[in-house]
């Protein structure tokens, strides 16, 4: 029995390594089958010049990060690549925004991304800052299916990493969006030199919500140029293994995702993420503006740890390169 308390959570992330493994691993096993990942594609709609200062982010206009600023991407510019993504084998397509908050003249736009999206027969999520009531209502009449804002971190280090915004500010949209029905994609960042404690309480903020999110997203820290964690020590990738295995036992329903820094992990470190309950990554050679693994590269570890893709078909996911050769000549 869990119950989201401090010391039941610390208990939790600090217990031996190997009863933490097994314990998370057999709590994955009640909920989602072991060897099924999902696979999203996430999309930069709108990138860099954002007036937000969040310390890890190489899209904030505060930095000198090399990051050219763009306009909002035209909407069948988004569906062609949502198609892409469908056929390398995507389930859900994931649209993200530099901005604050959207603003009533990209709300059109940004609702025509959801419906084409959706229509396709993919699941839809959006990334776009800080939403209104009516924003998020608009979202989900859209057929908005997910909504990511992440907390970050733990209220206590929140003010280390962001000052343009707060912790509460945070949770309001995040209560708004779970008001208008949407699902609620919240995680954090690890390694941005924050505390064993601040992994642990950024962790029960999240299972504490009324309900807690159906999807977290674990992002290790990707130091960027020209941000002030560009020289970010990094971590002990065994901590990124312990959050990722109390995310699983203290939200044992949600879908766990290994998010940014994988292309800087060994796939003996991926794999120990995946058995600590890790059931969800993005596919795709970039994230929002930082590397990802690529196709290729997780299907020869997708291989190798004969997982599959969680679809009906059970599509390896991501198609090699070969396979998807062969397609495009049929
Ligand atoms: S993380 Fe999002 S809100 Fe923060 S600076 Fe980057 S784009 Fe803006």
């Amino acid at each position: 029995m869990i119950d989201n308390s401090e010391t039941d959570a610390h208990a939790i992330y600090n217990a031996p390594f190997m009863d933490l493994l097994y314990r998370a691993q057999r709590v994955h096993r009640a909920h989602f089958e072991p060897s099924t990942i999902q696979c999203s594609k996430l999309l930069s709609i709108k990138t860099g010049g954002c007036p937000e200062d969040c310390s890890y982010c190489s899209q904030s206009a505060r930095y000198d990060s090399e990051l050219s600023a763009s306009k909002m991407m035209e909407v069948q510019k988004v569906l062609n690549e949502a198609r892409k993504a469908k056929a390398a084998g995507a389930t859900r397509y994931c649209m993200g925004a530099a901005w604050r908050s959207p603003k009533a003249r990209d709300m059109p736009g940004v609702l025509a991304m959801v419906r084409g999206v959706k229509e396709m027969g993919l699941e839809t999520c959006m990334t776009l800052g800080m939403l209104t009531d009516d924003q998020a209502a608009q979202l989900r009449e859209a057929g908005l299916d997910y909504y990511n804002h992440n907390i970050d971190t733990s209220e206590r280090y929140y003010a280390e990493v962001i000052t343009s915004r707060t912790f509460a500010d945070r949770l309001d949209t995040l209560d708004r969006v779970r008001a208008a029905g949407i699902n609620v994609c919240s995680g954090g960042i690890v390694g941005m030199g924050e505390t064993a404690d601040d992994r642990i309480d950024m962790l029960r903020t999240l299972a504490s919500l009324e309900e807690p999110p159906e999807s977290v997203p674990i992002n290790m820290l990707m130091p960027m140029k020209g941000t002030p964690m560009a020289d970010m020590a990094p971590l002990d990738p065994i901590e990124m293994v312990r959050t990722i295995a109390t995310a699983r036992i203290l939200m044992p329903r949600a879908y766990v995702r290994l998010s940014a820094g994988r292309s800087e992990m060994s796939d003996e470190l991926q794999a120990l993420c995946f058995f600590a309950g890790a059931n969800s990554i993005f596919v795709g050679d970039t994230l929002l503006t930082a590397d990802n693994p690529g196709e290729d590269k997780d299907a020869l570890l997708f291989n190798k740890l004969n997982l599959r893709a969680e679809v009906a078909e059970a599509t390896p996911c991501p198609k090699p390169a070969e396979a998807r050769a062969q397609e495009q000549a049929a």
